[in-house]
């Protein structure tokens, strides 16, 4: 057995596994109990999208990776969901790239943010910033707007999964290029980003690292091509064309 006492061969398995996650993470205090509503929506998609990576999103999360290489100072940003989804997985992308972590929340309390901090120490992470919290996003009001200057505030490239859209819009106005990962393609968030990949944090987050690792050794002008050869208008009308027409 595993995890959630449900065998992998399970057709609902990793659907399952997502939820006993997030339930966990809300009675830990990591996530928020709005998180499950935000997950219910994202649930949806992905049962619409057949809960698999299409071609796209693939395309996407190579563009991520190679994006994330290329980057001067990339942040991973961490919010309840992610936290309680994909610990590990995001410590091990941050390594991959050399990114940062921060964890940076919706509903900002420090008290969450601290334990979202020591949920990924206790993960393996060495260090999360998002206590700092001496910068701000300029557009946003007080809480939303709180990152810290060395991390989001002075990032060029930020990967930024299930983020609301007045964040993600704000981000992208202060100049950075913004990877978002999220399962509905009209949502604003997907549309303000560089790269949006309309997939599964479950299935992305590992993808981008499995990319990363094999771009490893790509040459800067080839890692420049990846990224300057996606476009995102594509990806998103692709996702929106196949939970329209092929579920
Ligand atoms: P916006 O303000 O960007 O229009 P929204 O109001 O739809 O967004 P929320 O409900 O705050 O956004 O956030 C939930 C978003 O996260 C949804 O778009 C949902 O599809 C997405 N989402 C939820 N769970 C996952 C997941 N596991 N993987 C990827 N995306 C997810």
């Amino acid at each position: 057995m595993t995890e959630i006492d449900v065998p992998e061969s399970h057709p609902r398995y990793e659907s399952l596994l997502i939820r006993h996650r997030i339930e966990r993470g809300v009675k830990a205090g990591i996530a928020s109990p709005q998180g499950l509503i935000a997950h219910g929506r994202g649930e949806a998609f992905d049962y619409l999208l057949g809960e698999q990576t299409i071609q796209s999103a693939d395309e996407a999360a190579r563009a991520a990776g190679a994006q994330l290489l290329l980057a001067r100072h990339p942040v991973l940003s961490v919010n309840g969901n992610v936290a309680s989804i994909v610990p590990e997985e995001f410590i091990e992308l941050a390594s991959v790239t050399g990114a940062d972590l921060e964890a940076n929340l919706f509903n900002r309390t420090d008290e969450r943010i601290q334990r979202i901090v020591d949920h990924l120490k206790a993960h393996g992470a060495e260090t999360v910033k998002g206590t700092a919290a001496d910068e701000r996003i300029p557009g946003l009001d007080h809480e939303r707007a709180k990152v810290d200057a060395d991390g989001i505030y002075d990032a060029d490239v930020v990967l930024v999964p299930l983020e609301d859209g007045d964040r993600a819009s704000a981000l992208a106005e202060m100049g950075k290029t913004e990877i978002v990962i999220d399962l509905n393609p009209l949502s604003r968030s997907p549309q303000a980003a560089a790269i949006p990949i309309v997939d599964n944090v479950i299935r992305a987050v590992p993808n981008i690292t499995e990319h990363a690792r094999a771009l490893a050794d790509a040459d800067e002008s080839e890692l420049q091509a990846i990224v300057e050869s996606f476009d995102p208008d594509d990806a998103l009308e692709d996702a929106e064309r196949t939970i329209r027409t092929e579920s």
